[in-house]
Order: structure tokens, then sequence, then C-alpha cells
């Protein structure tokens, strides 16, 4: 599989390129799958190889990877203004454009955007709003924020102190005052016995006592993905969202929703909140935004949470907070386009025509005897792998069982993604059925393949 030419691409790419999330034994074995070009949902290596992308990039490249549109707006703005900032009361027409946009297809009347150039700094951005709004509102002791174990929320300090990964601890992380409830996964962390409404009854009272533990008065927000992405694809129980925004409600507590993954189609409405009915104070919005093709991430504030804003900056005389290119003039013309690829020129049809395919196509891979749960909502679902599906008992993690999976999917030239013990698919809006039998198929050759080699 590597290429052991001395410069090599994967010797080139091991000298002087770090990897960031990458299994460095498999990396070793195996060496990096360097990537020149991209038709629809395939990418193409430097060996010439294709590959169909079953995570569309990472959950991003929603239009595929050669929309010719998406293209066009960003050259087109390259030739006109090719970038410029939003401090001291400048900002590119486009941007302008793009928050107008931005609030007619939110579930908001009204409110404000501001702008960051990933979703970490759009979740980072909004906890310094909700801290800036304690102090302002006399309540500078309204700092902490609440979580959920396995949720995914970025990787600067802040958010990954959101993030309710295990790995963080490496960095010494999360900060003070960063607080995790259970992941709300009920086929994982239901009780025996217990139903689908009781476990979500179960972290309601979580919730509660956590508040009443801390005090309410202690709490600035609580942040959540509608499905959670990156922690595995998780759909959150039955009444879920209902339960949690009562009790929050009740405490003054903003509920703001991740829909860095979930936002503009991917549980096949335009917020996963929306496909889960309820009504945050505001949105965090990243990757599809733009469907990938620029870095970019956004903080969408409904109207309380402008409101209150608007107040304490305008007490200060002013906002002390932005990035050198935030609201970058390209990065809002792709997104202006990538808003109307995604909802006027199909793609959000796409999603919900061919989720009863997808659905279809993980439902046969669950009958397999180690695949213990199929799970996802729209175009995003996960394969749980187990040893013995009735206990659930997992395979040993030296097997490092959806590492050996998504690496036999790459031979076999699918990419897909290990999570834990799970195998994620979020393929690109684009991909057709019959590509789609081309994903379920080639998973289902490497799920035989690497369940007979180790059991
Ligand atoms: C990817 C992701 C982020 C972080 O976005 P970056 O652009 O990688 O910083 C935040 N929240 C969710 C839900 C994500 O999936």
């Amino acid at each position: 599989m590597r290429d052991e030419t001395p410069n090599s691409w994967e010797a080139r790419a091991d000298a002087h390129s770090f990897y960031g999330f990458t299994d460095l034994p498999s990396i070793r074995d195996r060496g990096a799958v360097v990537l020149t070009h991209g038709k629809g949902p395939y990418v193409y290596d430097v060996h010439g190889r294709e590959y169909l992308d079953a995570n569309s990039g990472l959950w991003n490249m929603v239009a595929g990877f050669d929309h010719a549109g998406l293209a066009e707006a960003a050259k087109a703005q390259y030739d006109r203004f090719p970038g410029y900032h939003a401090f001291f009361g400048r900002m590119s027409d486009q941007t302008v454009m793009l928050s107008e946009r931005l609030i007619e297809v939110s579930p908001f009347a009204r409110g404000k955007v501001f702008y960051t150039n990933s979703g970490s700094e759009a979740n980072d951005t909004l906890v310094k709003m909700l801290w800036f709004l304690g102090g302002a509102e006399g309540n500078p002791r309204r700092r902490k924020i609440i979580t959920r174990k396995n949720g995914y929320h970025g990787v600067t300090a802040v958010s990954a102190s959101m993030t309710g990964k295990p790995y963080n601890e490496v960095f010494g992380l999360p900060l003070a005052g960063f607080l995790h409830l259970t992941c709300p996964h009920y086929w994982r962390e239901g009780r025996d016995g217990e139903s689908e409404a009781e476990f979500t009854a179960r972290l309601g009272a979580e919730l509660e006592d956590m508040i009443s533990r801390e005090g309410a008065d202690t709490i600035a927000g609580f942040v959540a993905e509608p499905v959670m992405g990156a922690g595995g694809v998780i759909p959150p129980p039955e009444g879920y969202f209902q339960t949690i925004q009562a009790i929050l409600k009740k405490h003054d507590i903003p509920l703001i929703a991740d829909e860095v993954i979930c936002g503009f189609g991917r549980t096949g409405e335009v917020w996963g909140c929306q496909t889960y009915g309820f009504m945050p104070d505001a949105i965090i919005s990243s990757k599809n935004l733009t469907a990938g093709y620029f870095p970019m991430g956004a903080v969408i504030l409904g109207p309380d949470l402008t409101d209150r804003l608007q107040a304490a900056s305008d007490a200060i005389e002013e906002f002390p907070h932005g990035f050198t290119a935030s609201g970058h003039p390209v990065g809002c013309a792709v997104a202006l386009k990538a808003i109307d690829v995604i909802l006027n020129e199909g793609l959000i049809d796409n999603v919900r025509s061919l989720t009863p395919h997808f659905e279809a196509g993980m439902a046969r891979l669950a009958e397999h005897k180690h695949i213990g749960e199929a799970r996802g909502k729209g175009l995003m679902g996960a394969l749980e792998a187990v040893l013995d599906k009735d206990s659930k008992t997992p395979f040993p993690g030296d097997l490092s069982i959806s590492e050996r999976i998504a690496n036999t999917c790459t031979d076999h030239g699918l990419i897909c993604r290990p999570l834990g013990q799970a195998i994620v698919l979020c393929p690109a809006f684009v991909i057709t059925e019959a590509q789609m039998d081309e994903m379920f198929g080639k998973l289902e050759q490497a799920l035989t393949q690497v369940f007979a080699e180790v059991t």
C-alpha cells in the first residue's frame, strides 16, 4: 500500500506535515492518502486511485468536489474584491447580503450574525458573548457552560472544553466551569428495562440536579448538537430537547444549537432544531455554510440574545471581538451561493428523497451479527461494531476494529470514518442512488472481510 520509494508523496507528507486527529500507527504502515482532485462525491489520489468519499470530506463537501457554480462564485468575488475585514464599521456588500440571507433562512423572526473562520471559533465567540452578557447584566458569576459527553464543539481551548471527549485530558482540558452531562445515547446509556421516555426523563433530572448543585445564577448557557456528529452520530432520544428546553427556560439559561453539521440540510430540514421541533436562542453554523468551499463559521443570534448583546455593546460603545477575516467577502459570496445550491438547486430535496434508500442500506448492514446498532437521521448515519450483539459487548480495544474496517474500505476505494467502534457515513448531498449502492456494497465487503479476520 505504502509507496516506499524515496521522495514519494507519502515520505514527503511524513517529513514536513504534522498529522492531526490521525491514527499514527496506521499511517506508519500505510502512508498518508495524498489527494489531488475530486469529481462529484469522489476524490483521487496522487497514484490515480479513485475513492468514493462517504464522509463528504469532513461532513462539509455536500455539493461534491467539482461544483462549477461555487468555484465561479469564488472566482467572481476574487476578481471583484478579494478580501476585507469587518472591523471599524466597515464590511463588504457580500457580508451584508449574507447576514440578511442567514436571518431569512434561520428559524428566527429577526436576529444578527457574527462571522468567524471556523466552527471552533464560532463556539468560542458564542461563549465570549455569553460571558460578556453576564458581566454587562450584573451577573458576573454567570459563566459556566453546559454541554454533553461525546458532544463535539471544536478544538480551541474553549471549544475543546465544551467538547466532551476524553482525549482533551492530554491538554489539561476542560477549563474550569465547563460541565458535561450524560451522552443522550439510549442504546448505550439506557438502563435495563428503561424505556426511551424514561431515559429522557432521567437526563432531564440530571440537568435539574446540575443546575441546582451549581446554582442557576452561575450558568451562562447550554450548547448541544441536534444530532451529535463527531460523537458517533447520536440522534437524541424521544422528547429530549423539549424536556431540556423546559428546564433551561425555567432558569433563564439560553439553549444554543451547534448546527455545524446538522445545519443546511444534513437531517432533511434546513436546521436540525427544525427536525427535532425546538427553538434555540442562537445557532452555530460552519461546514455546510460554504459547502466546504471556504473556511467560515457564523454565530446566528435570535431576537433575545441580539437585543441583549446589542445593549451590552452599546453600554461600552463596542463589542471588542473579531477575526481579521471575519465576514471575508469571498467566503460570504461562496456562502450565498452554497445556500442557494442547497436550498434552491435540489440538494436538500436530494437529501429527503435519498434518506429512505440510505436508511434501508443501513438497516441491511445492521443485520450483520457484529453490527450492534444502526442509527442516524437524514444523510448521517453510524454502524456500531460489537463483539456480541445481545450483550452489546464491544470488541477489545487493541483490535482497533473501526480503524481496520475503515482501512479495508480505503483499500476498496471507499473513504469512511472510524469513530469509537462505529463507522460513520455522511455522503455528499449530490450522491446518487447508484453511488450509494456502491458505498454500501464496498462497506459490506469490508465488514465481512474484517469480521472474518478477527473472529
Ligand atoms: C466540526 C465541528 C465544529 C468545529 O468546527 P471547525 O471548523 O473544525 O473548527 C464545531 N461543532 C461541531 C458540531 C462540529 O461538527
